[in-house]
């Protein structure tokens, strides 16, 4: 028997105190933000209107390194971290793989995912700038949930543009956001000029994430004492999501075992910026390698197919440019059952390592990953969310080709959420009624064809 336990936890003082800046180490940082009207890069103040003065700060500085987590964001992390970092001893031994497969679970919490990592931060600066509310929109309803419960804890409103498909399949998690005082509107919806102009130019349009933040960054303009919070894509978000690599790498050090290879979905770039953050900055500084897979899904696979040009954040064009890894902001992924993972672009810090060759990156098919997600419900017990599983998937194969080559490899993934309101998506698995559709590329050249012609 080994001596590494099934679950490494860190105490509670073992929390860390700073989120990590990994654009600090980065030599080329990610390419600015754009004003859509001007072309011109924007500074802090320019988002101002948009989102909390500290977020927006937040959002620009490539310079320091660690910034100091507020005393009541970490309160409340406590109440549900230090998340475990799990040795997958029972996977390991049904696929048989001399690798080691190491998992860190973020969805010990009632959102169930990373999301409330950086919900509760930006729920923070929002009530410390005395704001009476936020706007977001949500995709699969995680990053809605997590918002409510953060809003609900500072006493803040919060108005949710839910993307229409999750808002319809996902009628639990609409309870769960409303439970916690949020209101959740349908998106595109008819209550924004930009939801009414979509509705216009796609009848009855399932929605799409794009689409739903156009609504919601209208929302917040037009209402006095609001603003616009985003669950993913952005640096800020990133940069709250490193107390997940932080803890990961704490948790690792204290057994003594050194990742060789880190893997995480990647849906807008949160939770894997977040996860391999302190790794990366390793790799930058020269001091370790590390060998980081980002998984996509093959409906949505904005770097394996996408291109790295500046574009649009939204559908309704309305937000900044952002270069990035982007299969086109009028890119309408069919409805697959990730719907976390279903932007179109990607965080600005990944494009650029991801363009450096710091990291790879994978697409998988979508019944592919149900099959991995039961595989390892099977065995290690948690029930996976479907964006987790694309993680799942991949590290079973990496371990499978350890099993091979004999290597025994120390594979880390996120996992970063449970699937309890994907039962739909696990219907259809489990009934074979599940597809696979792939964008062709003329879908993605034409969608890619409508990116902002620059310069
Ligand atoms: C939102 C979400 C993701 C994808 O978002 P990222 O910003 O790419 O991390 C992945 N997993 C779960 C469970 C999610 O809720």
């Amino acid at each position: 028997m080994s001596e590494i336990p099934y679950k490494i936890y860190l105490s509670e003082n073992e929390i860390p105190s700073a989120w990590y800046n990994v654009r600090a180490d980065m030599k080329n940082k990610p390419a600015p933000l754009l004003n859509p009207g001007t072309g011109e890069p924007l500074k802090a103040e320019d988002l101002y209107p948009i989102f909390c003065e500290e977020l927006s700060k937040q959002e620009m500085n490539n310079t320091d390194a660690y910034i100091d987590i507020p005393g009541e964001v970490l309160d409340f992390y406590k109440m549900y971290r230090p998340s475990p970092l799990v040795r997958a001893y029972c996977l390991e031994k049904a696929l048989g793989t001399p690798a080691h497969i190491y998992y860190k679970f973020e969805g010990n919490n009632t959102s169930g995912s990373h999301k409330l990592n950086s919900a509760i931060a930006q729920a923070y600066y929002a009530k410390k700038q005395g704001l009476k509310g936020v706007t977001t929109e949500t995709g699969a309803g995680q990053w809605g949930t997590a918002l409510s419960m953060a809003t609900a804890y500072f006493g803040l409103d919060c108005q949710v543009y839910m993307v229409k498909v999750s808002y319809e399949q996902k009628p639990f998690r609409r309870e769960v956001m409303r439970t916690y005082g949020a209101t959740v509107t349908p998106s595109p919806s008819m209550l924004t000029n930009v939801g009414r102009k979509i509705n216009e130019q796609f009848p009855g349009t399932d929605g799409s994430l794009g689409c739903a933040i156009s609504e919601a960054v209208e929302a917040a303009t037009t209402q006095e004492g609001y603003r616009y919070v985003l669950g993913s894509v952005l640096n800020q978000v990133l940069l709250h999501q490193s107390v997940i690599g932080l803890e990961t790498k704490a948790a690792l050090d204290k057994v003594g075992v050194k990742a060789d290879m880190i893997i995480g979905c990647a849906g807008g770039g949160s939770n894997l910026g977040g996860l391999i953050s302190p790794f990366v900055g390793e790799m930058l500084r020269g001091e370790n390698q590390y060998e980081i897979i980002a998984v996509e899904p093959a409906s949505c696979p904005s770097f394996t197919r996408g291109s790295f040009v500046y574009d649009f954040c939204d559908t309704g064009r309305v937000c900044p440019l952002a270069k990035m890894y982007t299969l086109g902001s009028n890119f309408m992924p069919a409805p697959n059952h990730a719907g976390g993972l279903r932007y179109h672009g990607m965080s600005t810090i990944l494009s650029q390592l991801y363009d450096e060759g710091y990291m790879k990156a994978r697409s998988v098919k979508q019944t592919d990953v149900f099959a991995a997600a039961e595989q390892f419900a099977r065995v290690e017990g948690i029930l996976p969310a479907p964006e987790s599983s694309h993680a799942i998937k991949v590290a079973i194969d990496e371990a499978l080709k350890c099993k091979e080559t004999g290597e025994a490899k120390n594979i880390v993934f996120g996992l970063t959420g449970t699937g309890y309101f994907d039962l739909v998506a696990y219907q259809k698995y489990n009934d074979g009624v599940m597809d696979d559709y792939i964008p062709t590329d003329e879908d993605i050249a034409a969608s890619l064809a409508q990116c902002p012609k620059l310069g």
